[in-house]
């Protein structure tokens, strides 16, 4: 049996599946996120659950929004503070006596997407979420590409360029600029990210409102929506495309809570192939076929 971890900042789920990929179990906890101790705990209560209930010892994969060293164990994780800088491979691998495979949750993603009887001859696709945060990843022949030091497409760590930060500049309230919780200002990560969506929402009309809210306000041709969500396809296309020159992918796959939002694909499909290299065959930029799961279903395949 095999088990995919998704950890993220508020909550892990984790799904078992047979060797063909047939889901077989789902659970889902609360992250620790302040103590050390405590997140430990919950991963391995939640794998020791899950075989209890499947009466085996599954081969486990975790997905982590982040990464690990490969030099001293410690993962670079900012959303979850209680494991930033702290290594956690060890005190897992030691209790629950068994080895386990982590890799960053967006190549996790990038993976799961990348084997798809759909996507066959897709060898590089590249996986970008839009959800709390901004993550991407790619798989390379259906294998996630970490780089030298697992940091490889960690692009929600990218500051914004000159020409998005323009893009984003109010005659009357300025550029915004949001603080990262990797400590730096202007990341990524704090824009095109679901939150990034409703902070922006907030800077230019000092409204909070929920994305679902905004794009049904966009729906219904509200005129504040429509010029917002204008200006966040010209964010959105105007950073991407930097990635798309740079690492040339057969295929874009967007997940996250906002790649639920349909009217991003054409729009996106439009302006990336105006803003990139001209190049012989465009990537298509598609939803994620595997939806909420693909994540977690990526990280059981680390475990294979
Ligand atoms: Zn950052």
């Amino acid at each position: 049996m095999l088990y995919g971890l998704d950890i993220g900042g508020t909550k892990i789920e984790l799904r078992a599946y047979d060797n063909e990929l047939r889901e077989k179990l789902k659970i889902r906890s609360a992250t620790p996120t302040d103590h050390f101790d405590d997140f430990i705990d919950a991963v391995v209560n939640i794998v020791e659950l899950a075989d209890q209930s499947l009466k085996c010892k599954g081969s486990i994969g975790i997905g982590i929004p982040g990464s690990e060293s490969k030099v001293d164990g410690t993962v670079f994780a900012p959303n979850i503070p209680c494991i930033d800088g702290k290594a956690i491979r060890q005190p897992i691998e030691t209790r629950l006596s068994r080895p386990i495979a982590i890799d960053n949750d967006a190549n996790c993603f990038a993976l799961s997407e990348s084997l798809n009887d759909q996507l066959a001859h897709s060898d590089h696709v590249l996986g970008l979420i839009l959800g709390t945060g901004f993550g991407a990843g790619l798989a390379i022949k259906h294998k996630s590409y970490s780089g030298a030091n697992q940091l490889a497409l960690e692009l929600g760590h990218t500051p914004l360029s000159f020409k998005a930060a323009q893009t984003l500049n109010c005659s009357t309230r300025g550029t915004p600029i949001f603080q990262c919780e990797c400590g730096a200002t202007g990341c990524l990560d704090r824009y095109l990210s679901g939150t990034g969506f409703e902070d922006l929402y907030r800077f230019y009309f000092n409204e909070s409102k929920k994305a679902p809210e905004i794009i049904h306000d966009y729906q219904q041709k509200q005129p504040n929506a429509v010029a917002f969500v204008e200006r966040f396809l010209d964010l959105l296309s105007l950073s991407l495309a930097p990635f798309v020159n740079a690492y040339d992918p057969d295929v874009i796959v967007l997940g996250g809570g906002l790649s639920n939002f349909d009217a991003l694909y054409p729009a996106l499909n439009q302006r990336l192939s105006d803003l990139s290299l001209k190049r012989d065959r465009f990537p298509q930029v598609t939803k994620a076929r595997f939806g909420d799961s693909s994540g977690v279903r990526g990280a059981a395949m680390l475990a294979r």
